[in-house]
């Protein structure tokens, strides 16, 4: 029996996995869960798992949880350093699939007791890169994608010469304001920008996709996970999301990987791999589908996307700020604070601001100095959109 844990378990990327996980419950030995507010989700699922243990990231929802488990064999546990801990406990394999930056430590933890990371958590590959590689690399870890697009352009290298690949294509749905006119952007409201046409996410990632930071992320992301320049890189609008990434090779070949928009393809190839397994995801039929479009994504609908290639060129612990500027953003937008197009505004005068002055960006990467700079992001962004308000 392998031992799994799931971080971020009552989320979309959470649910999908143990939607796997239970077709096939005597493979697995499962260790931990977590999750967030939702804890009768947690309970139901840790006992549904017999988990060893079921962590909160919240401490004051503690009692409740407890209360939840009552008569079963799981433990309780809460807070973010539970969450660390409960990364530490031994297992083969580890679902990464907490929301943002809070994702990177318990990440970074899995790695150091050698599991397999299968990693949704883009996020935390944003921010630390190079960190999660090296940590991997040194106590003989192994990350896998779990985004779409990243699993796939991994299917697409496998049995490759990465030396052969002159370039990587990713595609974006466009969102959910793909078609939209430019003059009503502005007014998108929060409802509006959490309705996905093709995926079935999280609301933070779904706003992301309608305003390309999700893309954004996802280049740099292909940047860590591939080891490909930046200048390799690029983004193609494809409106039916069912190519989710192409691998380009120097001889002019691209092999594309398609597949229906359902994440548990891509949980299931990490789960299973260097298996394949059966799925239980829809087959396409080409000839009914009759045809797949594509188009450049534009510029001025997508202002983030550049931020991406900005945050690439510096390097470092710039994506710790681009991250960490982005996720405030993100929660102004959805508090109601700033429109949908300032959000691309806000994250960009952040970069310009830690870009010119001396705010410890050259400093080595550790979880420490990662921290260090998220927090101080963070702050100026809330800076920078108080004085957009006003
Ligand atoms: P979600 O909002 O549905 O779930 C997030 C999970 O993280 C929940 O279990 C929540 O309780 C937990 N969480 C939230 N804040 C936390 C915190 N501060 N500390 C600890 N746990 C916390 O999100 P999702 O859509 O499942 O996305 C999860 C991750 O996977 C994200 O990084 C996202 O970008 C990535 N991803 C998602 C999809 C998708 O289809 N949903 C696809 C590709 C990548
Ligand atoms: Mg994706």
């Amino acid at each position: 029996m392998r031992k799994i844990s799931i971080f971020g378990a009552t989320g979309s990327i959470g649910q999908n996995t143990i939607d796997l996980i239970l077709r096939a419950p005597n493979d697995y030995d499962v260790v931990a869960l977590t999750g967030g507010a939702n804890i009768a989700q947690l309970a139901q699922d840790a006992i549904a798992l017999r988990a060893d243990i079921a962590v909160t990231a919240f401490e004051d929802r503690l009692p409740d949880l407890r209360a939840a488990l009552a008569g079963s064999d799981v433990a309780a546990a809460a807070g973010q350093a539970a969450l660390t801990e409960a990364a530490a406990r031994p297992a083969d394999w580890v679902m990464s699939a907490i929301v943002g930056a809070a994702g990177l430590a318990p990440g970074l933890e899995a790695l150091k007791q050698g599991a397999t990371l299968a990693l949704a958590n883009k996020e935390s590959l944003v921010c630390a890169g190079a960190l999660l590689l090296e940590t991997a690399k040194t106590h003989n870890a192994r990350l896998l994608p779990v985004d779409s697009e990243h699993s796939a352009v991994f299917q697409g290298l496998a049995g490759e010469d990465i030396t052969a690949v002159e370039r990587v294509i990713i595609t974006a749905s466009g969102g959910a304001f793909r078609d939209w006119p430019m003059a009503d952007l502005r007014a998108a409201t929060v409802a509006q920008a959490s309705s996905h046409p093709n995926w079935d996410m999280g609301q933070r990632i779904t706003i992301d996709s309608a305003s390309m930071f999700n893309k954004a992320l996802e280049v740099i992301e292909t940047r860590e996970f591939f080891d490909v320049a930046p200048e390799q890189i690029e983004v193609v609008v494809h409106p039916e999301s069912i190519v989710h990434a192409l691998v380009g090779f120097r001889d002019g070949a691209l092999m594309a990987h398609l597949g229906a928009p359902d994440m548990r393809h891509a949980i299931g190839y990490a789960l299973h791999w260097p298996d394949r397994r059966e799925l239980p995801v829809d087959r396409l039929d080409l000839a009914r589908l009759a045809q797949l479009t594509f188009r450049a994504p534009d510029p001025a609908r997508y202002p983030a996307l550049q931020l991406a290639y900005d945050v690439m060129a510096r390097r470092g612990l710039m994506g710790a700020v681009f991250n960490a500027a982005k996720e405030r953003a993100l929660d102004h937008f959805i508090a109601g604070r700033i429109g949908f197009l300032d959000m691309a505004d806000i994250v960009a005068r952040v970069l310009v601001q830690f870009d010119s002055g001396d705010r410890g960006l050259d400093e080595a990467m550790t979880l420490d100095t990662v921290r260090q700079i998220d927090h101080l992001a963070r702050i100026e962004a809330d800076n920078v959109i108080l004085d957009h308000v006003r």
